[in-house]
């Protein structure tokens, strides 16, 4: 064969859109990563074949996002792409490419738990990318030595679900991590029933949790306990260093991002469900989906968790959770704290330091859904009496069990002038008086509001979502998946990555939730 540039040209470009190219773009232990902290942190082990895994979908977008050339995943590509993802390398692992699983631990409802880990998860490594690194993680891929009882595996049903969610979560702009792939194999799983199993390839700028912390902080290890929190300052947050103490910041800063976040989950609706210290991301993202939920009829105390019987993950007890969490983390720092203070007097004074801190939380979370509210009512000024009309909105809501998105989203259409296009919202209330009543009050507020009717809904849609992953929706794709019809998983992907948008062809998927859904469940033991 003669060799032609152009036959070069054409071998260059091949090689960055051959598995080869991915294996080698994926590094694992260089400086400054997760996996360099070493054998304290990490334990370096295989996955577990995966018996014939074929590929459900991908995200184009996380794709990119790794420098990744999606069309990898197509035609006879396919197959190769599927058994990467699956944890079957083509040859034997190299022992300088070993995947890894980490060690934590947490606090589960409420109670200490000690040592967990990742159990069901190996990071294949992390890939440098436009100025970012990113680890790959597949969540599903075999046990390890953290996996106790459990058998290292991961559903179809609950890995549709985190792959579809974790990306909707990007898309509607809440912080999470996010998702490559998902392969399939007829592998069977036994949970309640016998399932298949799947594996997610989630991928995030880092997995670690306040359970990493809590850790070292229970097993007396300090000074993995400072190594850790230097890694986690040095690559995330610099900012740090500038501080007094750079281990108060770094609480500071996480207790920022996640009162964010519950701003962000309490604004959409979005229960997670299982918010143990192990699930709590040290950089306030959304990580470990299980059984989360998007709330449909609105109810302050709707519990998607079919095994969390006492209510503790409720979607009105997030914000608090989130707080008690964050002690935990705050307590698993201490011997961090006030590294330079005289020994003298030390111990006291770093609480008093850590509390002060801990404080801040209200100030943080309480400014930062009242924004959400307002931006999620139209409104672009601050006035006294915002959050108690926000707070009465909720009450009627949660008397109607009126649809949280789309009574948001339906908001946008009713006129400042009168009740001309109140209906779309009035209708999902079946007391309209007190629709009706509530109206009155909306409707004076905004006569205050200086913007056009049709620049203010046009903002209200930014902040609304029309489309989110409803349970039924999700349902609808598991079920068809399991008939090995992977369609409606890539399609349900393609209308989320447009929450805010109108997609008149995909209607259905805003409405409400059919009859046979009312009854779906979720819980720990089913992913
Ligand atoms: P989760 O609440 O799902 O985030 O999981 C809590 C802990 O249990 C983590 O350490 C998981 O790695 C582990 N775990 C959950 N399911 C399994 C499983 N099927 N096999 C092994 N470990 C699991
Ligand atoms: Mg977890």
């Amino acid at each position: 064969m003669s060799f032609s540039p152009s036959n070069a040209v054409r071998a260059a470009r091949d090689d960055t859109l051959s598995m080869d190219a991915v294996a080698r773009a994926i590094r694992i232990g260089e400086p400054g990563s997760f996996a360099a902290l070493g054998t304290d942190f990490v334990t370096r082990l295989p996955a577990t074949p995966t018996p014939d895994p074929y590929l459900i979908a991908i995200s184009r977008e996380t794709a990119d996002s790794l420098g990744f050339d999606a069309s990898l995943a197509e035609g006879d590509k396919r197959a190769a792409f599927a058994a990467y993802f699956a944890g079957n390398p083509t040859r034997d692992w190299p022992a300088d490419a070993m995947p890894y699983a980490a060690v934590y631990s947490g606090h589960q409802f409420g109670v200490w738990a000690g040592q967990l880990g990742d159990g069901r998860a190996l990071t294949l490594g992390e890939v440098e990318h436009d100025d970012a690194r990113l680890e790959v993680q597949l969540k599903g891929a075999g046990r390890t030595p953290y996996s106790r009882m459990g058998d290292g595996r991961a559903v179809l049903r609950s890995s549709i679900r985190e792959f579809l969610c974790s990306e909707a979560m990007h898309h509607l702009g809440i912080p999470t991590t996010r998702a490559l792939a998902i392969v399939g194999s007829d592998l069977p799983v036994r949970r309640e029933t016998i399932e298949t199993a799947a594996i997610v390839t989630r991928v995030t700028p880092s997995f670690v949790r306040f359970g990493h912390f809590e850790h070292f902080y229970s097993n007396d290890r300090v000074a993995d306990l400072k190594t850790l929190a230097d890694h986690v300052i040095d690559r995330f947050y610099p900012q740090c260093r500038q501080a007094d103490d750079p281990y108060l910041a770094l609480l500071d800063e996480t207790l920022r991002n996640t009162a964010q976040l519950m701003a962000d989950w309490q604004g959409i609706g979005f229960c997670h469900g299982v918010m143990n210290t192990d699930n709590m991301s040290i950089l306030g993202l959304t990580i470990d989906y299980g059984p989360f939920g998007f709330m449909e009829g609105f109810n302050a105390h709707h519990i998607c968790n079919h095994s969390d019987t006492q209510g503790r993950y409720a979607y009105s007890r997030q914000p608090q959770v989130a707080y008690w969490n964050l002690f935990c983390l705050a307590q698993a720092l201490v011997p961090l704290f006030g590294e330079n203070l005289p020994e003298e007097g030390r111990a006291e004074r770093v609480v008093e330091e850590a509390q002060k801190v801990m404080e801040r939380y209200k100030t943080y979370f309480g400014p930062a859904l009242e924004a959400k509210m307002r931006a999620k009512l139209g409104f672009e000024t601050a006035r006294e009496g915002d959050a108690t009309l926000a707070n009465e909105l909720f009450e009627i809501m949660h008397n109607n069990r009126a649809d949280f998105t789309l009574t948001f989203r339906n908001l946008a259409k009713l006129s400042k002038a009168d009740a001309s296009g109140d209906a779309p919202v009035r209708d999902l209330f079946l007391d309209r008086a007190a629709f009706d009543a509530w109206a009155v009050k909306y409707r004076e507020r905004l006569a205050h509001e200086p913007r056009d009717a049709a620049v203010r809904a046009e903002a209200m849609n930014r902040v609304n979502p029309k489309y989110v992953l409803r349970n039924h929706l999700a349902e609808q794709a598991i079920r068809q998946a399991s008939e090995k019809d992977f369609s409606e998983v890539q399609r349900l992907l393609d209308v989320l990555r447009h929450p805010y948008d109108e997609q008149p062809h995909y209607e259905a998927y805003a409405g409400l939730p059919p009859d046979w859904a009312s009854d779906l469940e979720v819980s720990c033991s089913s992913s």
